[in-house]
């Protein structure tokens, strides 16, 4: 029987850290700062933007939220973002995906000043990941790794399976495993004999966004499975990309969700948000 990653309990770990982190800079002066612009009215970001504010008044961050309406033009958030890139109080911007039709949030991301990009998600900051040699990383992929390596787990020299390419999941997550020395296959839709190649997986990680596509059989016996995904199954419960109650018999560590990599996904933007104020202007 696998033992379970409890994300809750390694967030909250962090995130108690954190607190510590934020006392000592603020008696240096220094008092971390986090903007979070959200724009129209979709309800799941309007839960993510609130518990980002909730997150940083807990540990001590200061915050503020920028709510646009639907109609914001595209020059309107530009303006917003530039004014905050030059805001002193603020270290770290957010601006909340998926963004409204009209808006072309690529553009968005890259006038995000790259040393206050706390997503990760900035080409700069994408760049210096595949180098090695950056201030943030990715929020998702971060959690996954304080999780397996809280755990007690080492990567050096495992297989590693990351099923998914995402550039804002799959992609880094295969970075961060590789720049730990894993030996790492990325996976995607178009892959042939994926449960062959999820068999080879000392870690194994699901990204994929799509309920149980990894099924015990596709696990080898004693692995590390991280599960990434969050769908809503028939009963419209939260549930990830892993048959959870099967594959927890052969797994050695697993994720639930929720209470895996979910919590973990907000603490990291916190770190990110400390990082930020720490870099040299
Ligand atoms: P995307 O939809 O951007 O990417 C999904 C990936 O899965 C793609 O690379 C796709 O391949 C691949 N894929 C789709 N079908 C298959 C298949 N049958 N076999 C193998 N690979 C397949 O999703 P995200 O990366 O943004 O998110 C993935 C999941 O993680 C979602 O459930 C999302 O909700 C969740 N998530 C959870 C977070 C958290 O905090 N816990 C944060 C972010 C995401 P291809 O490229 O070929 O299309």
């Amino acid at each position: 029987m696998a033992q379970i990653i409890d994300g809750k309990a390694i967030s909250a770990q962090i995130r108690e850290e954190m607190k510590q982190e934020v006392v000592r800079l603020k008696e240096q002066g220094i008092c971390p700062g986090l903007a979070v612009i959200i724009v129209g009215e979709d309800p799941a970001s309007k839960v993510y933007v609130r518990n980002k504010k909730k997150a940083c008044e807990e540990i001590g961050i200061y915050s503020v939220v920028h709510e646009l309406s639907e109609q914001t033009s595209e020059e309107e958030l530009l303006a917003l973002v530039r004014q905050l890139n030059g805001d002193e109080r603020i270290n770290g911007i957010l601006v909340q995906l998926p963004l409204p039709k009209h808006l072309n949030s690529d553009l968005i991301i890259n006038n995000i000043s790259p040393n206050k990009d706390v997503d990760a998600f900035h080409p700069f900051n994408v760049g210096k990941i595949m180098i090695g040699d950056y201030d943030f990383l990715p929020c998702t992929p971060a959690g996954v790794m304080e999780l397996i390596e809280r755990s007690g787990v080492d990567v050096n020299g495992k297989n590693c399976v990351v099923v998914g390419r995402s550039n804002i999941v799959g992609k880094p997550q295969a970075m961060l495993l590789l720049q730990k020395n894993g030996t790492v296959t990325i996976c995607h839709s178009r892959t042939k004999n994926l449960a062959e190649i999820c068999r080879s997986a000392d870690i194994l990680v699901a990204a994929v966004g799509k309920e149980a596509i990894i099924t015990a059989d596709m696990v080898k016996e004693g692995a590390v499975v991280i599960d990434v995904g969050m769908n809503r199954n028939a009963e419209g419960k939260l549930c990830g990309d892993v048959d959870f109650a099967a594959v927890e018999k052969k797994a050695s560590f697993i994720t639930p969700v929720p209470g895996g990599v979910g919590p973990m996904t907000i603490t990291m933007l916190l770190k990110n948000t400390l990082k930020a104020a720490t870099l040299k202007k």
